[in-house]
């Protein structure tokens, strides 16, 4: 088997190794289907199972409760953009949106395509470098919904706690951040997440949904993008990602068996999280996070060098010492290291070193 390097990317993101051992070694036939998951028919019993055991895996993951359905979707995060509109904003309603960054921004525009949006809230001024305080928010109590992004991706903000949206059903792109930590659904109307950040690889994507808002899902819409048509035919309207919800399944599997549950995750992503952010603050100004400190994301890790050219010359040098993915999204400029929760801690461990050395060489 060849190397494997760190692998800093923001999504598709690292997968757990165990996970991909026992696809690799599963791949050319399942144990008792004979067949490989990429050739069984989706309404065969063997992919029954492995749909049925992925969903019930999640369940016990987050905690799920019973009065939620759980649905494998395609389309991306980014298709949840317009059906979360679609299904959930009523003629004569309107949604509130809390900015916090581009996802953000991008499902805003899209629901503005829609109906009738209003933004509770932006941190744009600063270069969404932090999260908005409560008392900042302009919420409407009688909005069909509020939405938020748990997790900024590109800038590296992660809300600690759930905006207070009162009454009001909250609906959360977690792309992100999904199964990072303990998670009480219950505070949620609609959660979201596109796979290839914590949950598995592209092509799957998750929605955790409050049985009682698929009765207000509007009828007409087309059957693709219809929440209820989607929960009723458990995720087998069509087609589903077979490929990638099996993954998606052993992820799971891995979460809850070999690292021990969600708590033991979030223990396991401070750790990381807090090595890379002690190697900042520790460097006199060398490195600067973007973030600011009590809005900083265990996931994303954003961060500047004195100037363009070194923090070129620093993705250059980390690349070629195994160090891959590291360079910044050019909104913020800078570095992003993306420590998912299959990111191993030995990565972190050596990225602080090289960032010892190169500040010494270059400081
Ligand atoms: C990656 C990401 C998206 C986009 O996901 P797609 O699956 O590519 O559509 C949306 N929101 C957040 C927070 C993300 O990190």
């Amino acid at each position: 088997m060849t190397e494997r390097i760190f692998n800093f990317s923001a999504g598709p993101a690292v997968l757990p190794e165990p996970v991909l051992k026992q696809a690799q070694r599963d791949l050319f036939a399942l144990p008792e289907v004979g067949m490989s998951v990429l050739e069984v028919s989706h309404r065969s019993a063997a992919f029954e199972q492995i749909i049925k055991e992925a969903e019930t895996d999640l369940r016990i993951l987050l905690n799920i409760p019973e009065d939620y359905a759980v649905l494998f979707l395609q389309g991306g995060a980014s298709l949840q953009f317009s059906m979360v509109p679609m299904n959930l904003l009523p003629k004569g309603k309107s949604a509130d949106y809390i900015l916090t960054g581009s996802w953000g921004q991008g499902a805003f525009k899209e629901a503005k395509k829609l109906g009738t949006v209003r933004e509770a809230c932006s941190t744009a001024d600063t270069n969404f470098n932090r999260l908005p305080k409560p008392e900042e928010l302009k919420l409407d109590p009688h909005a069909a919904y509020v939405h938020f992004t748990s997790n900024e991706t590109i800038f590296g903000v992660e809300f600690q706690e759930e905006p207070p949206a009162g009454n009001v059903p909250l609906v959360c792109d977690m792309s992100s951040n999904f199964v990072s930590k303990p998670l009480d659904v219950s505070k949620y109307g609609l959660i979201y997440a596109g796979a290839q950040k914590n949950a598995g690889p592209a092509g799957a994507t998750i929605v955790i949904i409050r049985k009682d808002l698929l009765e207000g899902v509007p009828e007409g819409l087309p059957a693709m993008l219809d929440y209820k048509n989607l929960s009723k035919s458990d995720s087998m309207y069509n087609t589903p990602p077979c490929f990638a919800i099996y993954i998606c399944g052993l992820v799971f599997k891995w979460a809850i068996n070999e690292v021990g549950g969600l708590e033991k995750i979030q223990a396991l992503n401070r750790e990381k999280a807090k090595i890379l952010y002690s190697a900042i603050d520790s460097s006199d100004g060398y490195y600067r996070g973007h973030a600011e400190k009590d809005c900083r994301s265990l996931m994303n890790v954003t961060f500047r060098l004195p100037n363009e050219d070194l923090e070129k010359k620093f993705v250059k040098e980390a690349t070629a010492a195994g160090l891959d993915g590291l360079k910044g999204h050019r909104s913020v400029g800078g570095l992003r290291a993306s420590i998912y929760n299959a990111f191993p801690k030995a990565g972190v461990v050596k990225l602080v070193e090289f960032m010892g050395e190169f500040q010494k060489k270059n400081g």
